[in-house]
């Protein structure tokens, strides 16, 4: 074995197929019972339609290096993200747009006349500097949107005041002064032709890679863990970094996810893929239904069942699977320290988004293990 592989999600798949057509042997260690990480998904058993066990995924990237490096392994479809919001019992297009705007405001401006309203309402926060969520959100649209279609969404899917949560987190989603409501402003979008475990089953298909499931990297009792194996062999650990110190700098902040899956006797649940429950009252942030990731497989789907998956979010405790960094200020005091533990490591790279605790796309996380095979392990 040249390098240890601690983690089959995205990041550690990419640095295995990297290293293996450079001619070098790879172990890929997984805990759980399949490959994939996050964006794993499985047929469902009663209707076949394909579930992301995880939470729904959508691919999307305007990396050029990325976009050709995926579909070495997959061909993508041209679904184009869309999402819907419910609040107060009317369902609304997001990103915020100038179909939002209008409709919320029971009015037909045109673009200008919206951003002069927004400007209006907006005037407390400069968006450019804004230090928190809050500031951010408030900057770009406004309070009265603000506090109908993010404060109570925000505050159920991180129970955390948004004046602590970073700003970048709210920039993920465009606003726009146009009908055009595409979730995403990517120049490639699109979901793996035959689903995603094909894809990644095909990343880790060498002859030259081993993966080995059910396997902890922090349980002594299993080959490959990390006492039998650090300074012995380079490794690339994508679990959470402050699990593998032990904690030794306090722990960080993660979200984890509830999803409650159902399987309904009816064609179509919600007509759309996902649709967000912007209001307090609602326990769940969002509805995904699975069926409308792949309208193309209409006549291999039932058309007298659907499959949909309630999403709720809390805090992570040790034993839950952490889903998404907080990061308060604490936590990026805390992430400081640990970086610096990691520097030490002897062998040892980190990465992907449990092993640098950052909010990483699939595309994002591709794109940093391509750099960090080039820049690090490569040579
Ligand atoms: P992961 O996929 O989390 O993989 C890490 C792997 O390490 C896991 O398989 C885990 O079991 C393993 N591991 C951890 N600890 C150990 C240990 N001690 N021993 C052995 N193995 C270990 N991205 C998008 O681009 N679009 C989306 O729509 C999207 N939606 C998302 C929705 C949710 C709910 C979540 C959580 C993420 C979403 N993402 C999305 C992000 C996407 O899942 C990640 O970018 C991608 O999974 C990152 O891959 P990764 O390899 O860093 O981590
Ligand atoms: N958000 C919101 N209302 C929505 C959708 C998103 O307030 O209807 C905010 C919320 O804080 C969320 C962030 O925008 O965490 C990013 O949303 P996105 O849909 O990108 O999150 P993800 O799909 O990663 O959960």
């Amino acid at each position: 074995m040249d390098l240890l592989v601690v983690g089959s999600g995205l990041f550690g798949l990419t640095i295995a197929e990297r290293a293996a057509d450079a001619g070098r042997d790879v172990v890929i260690i997984d805990r759980r019972d399949h490959l994939g990480g996050n964006a794993y998904s499985e047929a469902d058993p009663d209707t076949g339609i394909e579930v992301h066990r995880y939470g729904a995924h959508l691919f999307h990237t305007s990396n050029p290096t990325v976009w050709e490096y995926v579909n070495r392994f997959t061909a993508f479809t041209d679904y184009v993200h869309r999402v819907y919001t419910t609040h107060g019992g009317v369902v609304y297009p997001l990103p915020i747009n100038l179909g939002t705007i209008n409709q919320f405001f029971s009015s037909a401006r045109t673009p200008d006349q919206a951003r002069a309203l927004v400007r209006e309402q907006a005037g407390e926060f400069d968006p450019r500097t804004a230090r928190s969520l809050e500031e951010r959100g408030i900057g770009l649209i406004g309070r009265p949107l603000y506090e109908a279609f993010i404060r109570d969404y925000t505050a159920k899917q991180w129970q955390t005041d948004p004046r602590e949560l970073p700003a970048e987190v709210i920039s993920r989603l465009p606003v726009r002064y146009t009908y055009d409501n595409r979730y995403f402003n990517d120049t490639w979008e699109g979901l793996p032709v035959e689903g995603y475990t094909a894809w990644l089953e095909r990343m880790a298909d060498h002859p030259r890679i081993e993966v080995r499931l059910e396997t902890d990297f922090f349980d002594e009792t299993q080959p490959l863990n990390r006492r039998d194996t650090v300074g012995q062999v380079p490794i690339v650990y994508t679990g959470p970094v402050d699990r593998y110190f032990d904690y030794a700098e306090g722990e960080l902040g993660w979200r984890t996810l509830d999803f409650e899956r159902e399987v309904l006797p009816v064609g179509d649940f919600q007509g759309t893929s996902v649709m967000n429950y912007a209001d307090a009252d609602v326990p769940y942030t969002r509805i995904h239904e699975f069926r409308h990731f792949h309208p193309e497989r209409a006549d291999r789907y039932p058309s007298d069942r659907t499959v949909v998956m309630r999403e709720y979010s809390r805090f992570a405790e040790r034993d839950d699977e952490p889903y998404y960094p907080v990061g308060t200020p604490a936590d990026r005091a805390r992430l400081l320290a640990y970086r610096d533990l990691s520097a030490g490591e002897p062998g040892v790279h980190f990465g992907g988004r449990l092993g640098t605790y950052q909010y990483l796309d699939m595309h994002m996380a591709i794109g940093s293990a391509l750099s960090m095979w080039r820049n690090d392990l490569a040579a």
